[in-house]
């Protein structure tokens, strides 16, 4: 494999054998992996080969190993031309997405004094782990597939939220074009008890502090982020049924792809035209799990808002929730021609410029926040897209990791682990020793030089940076 450098922060993959169109990586050297060993440049020049792919195959600063698709991954396949959708580019946590709200009106000063009781309550009162019991205990199938079909913004019609929220929630809280017909048994299963629960492993809650400011005005109108404003940031996703429906839509795919005379150099890249009865239907379900992982976070900001408002009396507005695994049909100009595009963003956000007709109104003169996780013991930001990014809108979606879960825990003790965090101020509240271990900061890359890199390269700007103050960790 031949990797160029194009400017410091971007290298290009050269195209060879099957390759339809170049890789192109946005990384510092620092940022880049290793050629020979995560595979994840492998990966992006594998999907590379998907039929349909134009301009390139992306991968952001935060890229890493991922089930066929490099995680940090974009591609987009061009609808009309035979372009296809694979589950594989998406991911198994459909739709897992980070919101972020503020408290108008508490600073760390005010916290601190009650921060331990908050993380206690919040200890309580969100669920996780693996296969715990949401916090909305749908009563029937019917129930389920009005989640399925109405996302956030069913559950705000059910009183879980404010009107306000859906403004500033990606696709205001819904992607149409979901059928609840479409997601098999065992994912409606494995649905029914866990709407409003956070998971296991990287998932987490936060609370947090704005740190620093980078754009003053931008953080303003984003939702009144100061320095030292309070924050929580959630991550989250679809659960076990997001879970079971890429498993069986891949397991599809993969019998289906022959029929299509489509050859991959890697089973788990498994892809049908998006223009297939087996496309279709892999995007009727995924649109559904997508909106099952959007009500899911806007349960636990329910669950978070109670405590808050019980321990300091404080409100939470939503800043913005998005998605950083799916696909979605957009239309972008590519070589002077708008297309219709299948865009995959897995482990990658969608970052739209200013004026883009999808934002809200008031976010229009400052461009879509663009929420970026670290770790739990370093930061995490809050960046705006720009105009001209030149991979379709996205940018990185976390620090990624540099440790398998694996490599992470191995010599690592979970209770070491916290006692060093809450040495750093950092209030620990975890499920599982073993899970914490596997999540430690230096198992990801440097959130720091992620965010800059995603800057330098065009891919959206540097808003406000936040550090934690204490972690629900699934
Ligand atoms: P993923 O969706 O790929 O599992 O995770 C997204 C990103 O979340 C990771 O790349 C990592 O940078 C970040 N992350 C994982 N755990 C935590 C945490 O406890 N706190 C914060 N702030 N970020 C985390
Ligand atoms: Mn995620
Ligand atoms: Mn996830």
């Amino acid at each position: 494999m031949k990797v160029v450098e194009e400017t410091p922060y971007r290298f290009r993959i050269e195209r060879e054998g099957a390759m339809r169109v170049p890789g192109i990586v946005f990384a510092s050297h620092g940022l880049l992996p290793d050629v020979h060993g995560d595979k994840a440049l492998v990966q992006v020049a594998n999907v590379a080969t998907l039929p349909g792919i134009v301009r390139a195959s992306f991968a952001m600063p935060d890229v890493h190993w991922g089930y066929g698709f490099p995680i940090g991954g974009v591609a987009a396949t061009d609808v009309e031309a035979g372009g296809v959708v694979s589950p594989g580019g998406v991911g198994f946590d459909i739709s897992c997405g980070v919101r972020l709200l503020v408290a108008p009106d508490l600073d760390r000063v005010g916290l601190m004094p009650r921060l331990q009781a908050v993380m206690d309550r919040l200890d309580h009162a969100i669920p996780r782990g693996m296969g715990q019991k949401g916090v909305w205990r749908l009563l029937d199938r019917a129930s389920l597939r009005r989640v399925l079909e109405g996302g956030a913004r069913y559950a705000v019609e059910q009183g879980h939220g404010v009107p306000r929220d859906l403004d500033r929630c990606e696709d205001r809280g819904v992607l149409a074009g979901a059928d609840g017909a479409a997601v098999g048994d065992r994912a409606l299963e494995r649905g029914l008890g866990q709407v409003g629960s956070l998971g296991s492993g990287n998932h987490f809650l936060e609370v947090q502090v704005v740190d620093q400011v980078y754009d003053a005005g931008t953080a303003a109108r984003m939702g009144g982020l100061r320095q030292g404003s309070v924050c929580v940031m959630i991550h989250c996703g679809s659960r076990g049924l997001g879970h079971q429906v890429c498993t069986d839509h891949v397991r599809q795919m993969d019998k289906a792809m022959g029929r299509y005379g489509i050859v991959v150099p890697d089973r788990q890249l498994a892809c049908t035209p998006v223009r297939s009865p087996e496309g279709e239907a892999y995007l009727a379900a995924m649109t559904a799990a997508a909106n099952y992982g959007r009500a899911n976070r806007q349960l636990l900001t329910e669950a978070v808002r109670r405590v808050l408002t019980a321990e300091v009396g404080t409100s939470l507005d939503l800043v913005y929730d998005i998605s950083h695994n799916l696909a979605k049909l957009e239309v972008h100009d590519v070589d002077g021609r708008r297309r219709s595009l299948c865009v995959h963003r897995k482990g990658a956000t969608r970052s739209l410029p200013p004026h883009h007709p999808d934002l809200p109104g008031d976010l229009a003169e400052v461009g879509q926040p663009v929420l970026i996780p670290g770790t739990m013991g370093t930061a995490s930001y809050v960046l705006a897209g720009v105009a001209d990014n030149p991979a379709f809108c996205s940018t990185a979606h976390g620090a990624g990791r540099v440790q398998s879960r694996h490599q992470a825990a191995r010599g690592t003790s979970g209770r070491a682990l916290r006692s060093q965090l809450e040495t750093q101020g950092i209030l620990v509240r975890g499920v599982s020793w073993r899970g914490l271990a596997e999540e430690k900061p230096e198992a990801y890359k440097d959130i720091d030089a992620v965010a800059d890199i995603s800057q330098r390269a065009g891919l959206a700007r540097k808003v406000a940076r936040l550090v934690p103050l204490g972690v629900v960790k699934g």
